[in-house]
This record gives structure tokens, sequence and C-alpha cells, in this order.
């Protein structure tokens, strides 16, 4: 059956001793704790290495924020996923909104970052979720199949039981607006379904899906409890041990 899972996703913050000092300080957290989900802390590339190293890896998996879309070569100032997956490094985040808005990246270049991914042996966590406008005019439904279908529905059944999802309405991300749980069982139910569609109801049922968007100490219980809602994705409360720790302790 599928896993719960919360992951940070610390952006472009921490210098390397900040993020250092943070990773430690959750590993130092959860000693002595079992949490009953996996947590995962997204690191600036250049943190991976360093923290991979510091952590315990059985309590806490690394994961970089993007990787490139090309296996190696020629393409000053872009990091592969081989690079990342010799870090120690286990997972990476792919199709954040941010990526997709501020960078332009396209179904095309995710569906290339998610293969090298996996051929690499991390797990992406694939991003997905419609903006205000989307949801306003009831297309978000429509949006996030169109982005599942054209970034992952090449995988085979056995590559995609690989990934996670993290539903992220991008309306939500770092505003302070969180969607309802109703709103995002609705919506985690709906993309179940769809991958249902696609690859069976068991792949769908193991599929992690994820609910990121100004998820903290207060909303994550009622967020979590939610059948389809298997953990999240979290920015800014990832930031601080004492904010992502009741985050990780509300299944
Ligand atoms: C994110 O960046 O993935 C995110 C969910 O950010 P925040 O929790 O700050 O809204």
């Amino acid at each position: 059956m599928r896993k719960n899972i919360i992951a940070g996703n610390w952006k472009m913050n921490t210098t390397l001793p900040e993020g250092l000092a943070l990773a430690k300080g959750l590993n130092e957290a959860l000693k002595g704790k079992t949490p009953t989900c996996d947590v995962v802390i997204g690191v600036p590339f250049t943190h991976l290495a360093s923290i991979a190293a510091a952590v315990d890896l059985t309590k806490i998996g690394v994961a970089a924020q993007n990787c490139a879309d090309k296996e190696k070569g020629a393409f000053t100032g872009e990091i592969s996923a081989a690079m990342i997956a010799s870090t120690g490094a286990t997972y990476t985040i792919i199709g954040h909104s941010e990526r997709r808005i501020y960078y332009h990246e396209n179904a095309e270049i995710l569906k290339n970052k998610v293969n090298l991914a996996l051929a690499n042996e991390l797990a992406p966590i694939f991003c997905i979720g419609e903006i205000l406008e989307e949801r306003e005019a009831g297309e978000h439904f429509n949006v996030v199949d169109k982005q599942v279908e054209a970034s992952l529905f090449n995988l085979s059944a056995e590559d995609f039981g690989k990934l996670i999802i993290a539903y992220e309405p991008v309306w939500a991300i770092g505003t302070g607006k969180t969607a309802t749980a109703e709103q995002a069982q609705e919506i985690h139910a709906h993309i179940r379904q769809t991958i249902a569609n696609k690859y069976g109801q068991t792949v769908a049922d193991n599929c992690s899906i994820l609910y990121g968007g100004s998820m903290n100490a207060e909303n994550a219980k009622d967020l979590v409890a939610k059948q389809d809602v298997d953990g999240g994705l979290i920015g800014g409360a990832s930031l601080s041990v004492e904010k992502f720790l009741p985050i990780v302790e509300a299944f």
C-alpha cells in the first residue's frame, strides 16, 4: 500500500552552514522517534552531499529540487540526475510551479527530467496544480489531468510506481491560502482515478499523492486525515524544525 510522506522544499534558502544546521537539527529531533511517515528534505544542490552525509538516511531522505533534462555534456550550469544520485540523494522534485512559471519548463522538458531521474534511481516528486484563474473557471480537474498525461503517461506501470505526485494549487503556494481538506480530497481522488484509468486500480492505490500549498502545523492534521491525501510538500514551514516537526507528526 502507498506510503505517507512529508517532504520539505527549502527552495533557494539557507547558506550551506545554515542548511547543515537545519538538517542536523531535524535529524536530532527525530532521534528516538519513529515517524509514521517517510520524511524527505528538498535542499539546494550545493547542500546535497554534505546533508546526505550528515543525516541518518534511514530516517530522512534527501531530495534535489530540480534536475537537468539532459543526460550530460555541454550544458553549462546544469546538474544532472546522475550527479544528484552520486551525492546520496534519492529523490528529486520535478515540475514545481516555480520552475514551470519562472523557467518555462514545459511538459516535454519535464518528461525528460522524469525519465532521467528514474534512470538514475531517483524518485521524482512530480508537482502538478492549477493557477487561480483555472480553478475559478472550474478547469482544475482538466489542468491536472493534462499535466499528468503529458509528462508521465509515457512511463511503464513499473516506472510510474516509483514516483510521487504532489498536487500543489499555485494559488496556495507561499500565499498563506490553503486548499480546504475537502478541496484537496476531491482533486486527489480525481487524480487517483485518472491514474487508475491508465494503469489500473492497484498502481493508482499504491501512488502517494501529496498536498502542497501553505501547509502548516495547524492545517496538516485535517489535510492528511483525508483518504487520498498521503502527506505534504512543505515550503515555508520546512525551514524550521519547530514548524516542520509537528507536520511530520500529523498522521
Ligand atoms: C512549495 O513550494 O512546494 C510549497 C508548498 O510552499 P509553501 O508551503 O510555502 O506554500
